[in-house]
């Protein structure tokens, strides 16, 4: 909206403040967030615990580097590696998830002597050179080239492909445990495992960017628990500090022993790091991450009783949900917001992807589901 953002693309909606799974704009409409804030925001807007704690450290001290032990530091980092898979015992922030994954795959070269990258096709890993380098979409890439290099796309979902190109070479295989920006991709039951017999095999780093798929959304903290599978690097961001800018790695000894010099300045500073310890504990002792699982089937089983026939396919797990449209997603997201007071966001061309924070509740959900079938299914308007 700002005459000078030459970035971002405005929407007519302007946002004066936020509570819980509500947005409001300035002339006080309110809008239910289905997805608008990119999953970052997993207990909600301006969540009072998250609030606080930033509140207390920002006034006690605000910024000091990551060489001081700072207690809100030291409470994030328990609180990270408590609330990731056992195995995951060592872990670095950083501000966002292209950080993260920067990170991920610098510390898998260094600690395999390898270069050789496996991603998969139509992943997202974020917009900097390195993990720009492991993303399938050639929009986002061809007017920045060269990237980083010695990245093999193989296609998302298929073990045997995997299996041809992991070798002995292979520094990283990195694989978000279900797809988000390119479609809400959930990989056949048994992708993840083989990705860990074979990185297993050839000494190889499994990294999984749980940057959309974690912190609660997929019903488990995260997405690979439900996979049973545990990685040697997991990345996360968006959600982990409810909305301030905050990334990590949680990693395996064998790579933080062998991971070569690496740092940000503002590595942990001691206000994301509130933010970091507020989140994560409140989801993990208030049980959202079981709320996240409940309201996402309850959710998914009202859109396909009432979608039916009039949407292709909808897919997901918990509150990370694509719904296949047989329409252009683009519009029938603005038509939610602007006829509706719904955000959602689309994930390509033609899925609408549905990220509520995971304290919406079931009244939220039905809103949901009522727009959309007013706008996708054929004389609905006259039927309610
Ligand atoms: C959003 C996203 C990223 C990039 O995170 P930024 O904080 O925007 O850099 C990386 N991986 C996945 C899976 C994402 O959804």
């Amino acid at each position: 909206m700002s005459d000078h953002d030459f970035v971002s693309g405005g929407k007519p909606i302007a946002i004066d403040r936020g509570e819980g799974p509500f947005l409001y704009s300035t002339d006080g409409t309110e809008y239910v967030d289905a997805g608008a804030s990119f999953a970052c925001t997993p207990l909600g807007h301006s969540h009072p615990a998250v609030v606080d704690a930033v509140k207390a450290q920002v006034s006690k001290v605000t910024f000091v580097d990551s060489s001081y032990p700072v207690q809100s530091r030291e409470d994030a980092y328990a609180a990270l590696v408590a609330a990731t898979p056992d195995g995951l015992d060592q872990a670095w922030f950083c501000n966002s998830g292209t950080e993260a994954n920067e990170a991920a795959l610098k510390f898998a070269r260094s600690a395999t002597g390898e270069s050789k990258i496996v991603a998969a096709t139509r992943s997202f890993h974020g917009r900097t050179m390195g993990s720009l380098a492991a993303t399938w979409k050639d929009e986002y890439k061809k007017p920045f080239e060269p990237l980083a290099g010695d990245v093999e796309f193989v296609p998302y979902g298929e073990s045997e492909a995997l299996a041809d190109v992991v070798d002995d070479e292979t520094a990283a295989v990195i694989l978000e445990p279900i797809q988000g920006e390119g479609g809400i991709n959930v990989p056949p039951a048994g992708y993840l495992e083989t990705a860990r017999e074979l990185t297993d095999e050839t000494g190889s780093a499994l990294v999984f960017d749980e940057v959309q798929t974690g912190m609660g959304r997929t019903g488990s903290m995260w997405a690979c628990e439900n996979a049973g599978v545990t990685p040697d690097v997991l990345s996360t961001a968006k959600g982990l500090g409810n909305g301030l800018p905050v990334g990590a790695v949680a990693v395996r000894d064998w790579i933080a022993d062998g991971a070569a010099s690496h740092n940000a300045t503002f590595s942990g500073g001691p206000v994301v790091s509130a933010a970091v310890h507020a989140t994560v504990s409140t989801l993990v002792e208030e049980g959202w991450p079981d709320h996240a699982d409940e309201i996402g089937d309850y959710l998914v089983d009202e859109l396909e009783a009432t979608l039916g026939d009039e949407v292709r396919e909808i897919r997901g797990d918990g509150l990370l949900i694509g719904i296949e449209l047989k329409r252009g997603a683009n519009r029938v997201a603005r038509d939610l917001a602007m006829d509706h007071r719904i955000l959602a966001l689309p994930a390509g061309r033609t899925v609408l992807r549905l990220l509520p924070p995971l304290v919406i509740g079931e009244d939220e959900a039905d809103r949901v589901v009522d727009a959309l079938t007013e706008i996708v299914v054929p004389d609905a308007e006259t039927e309610s």
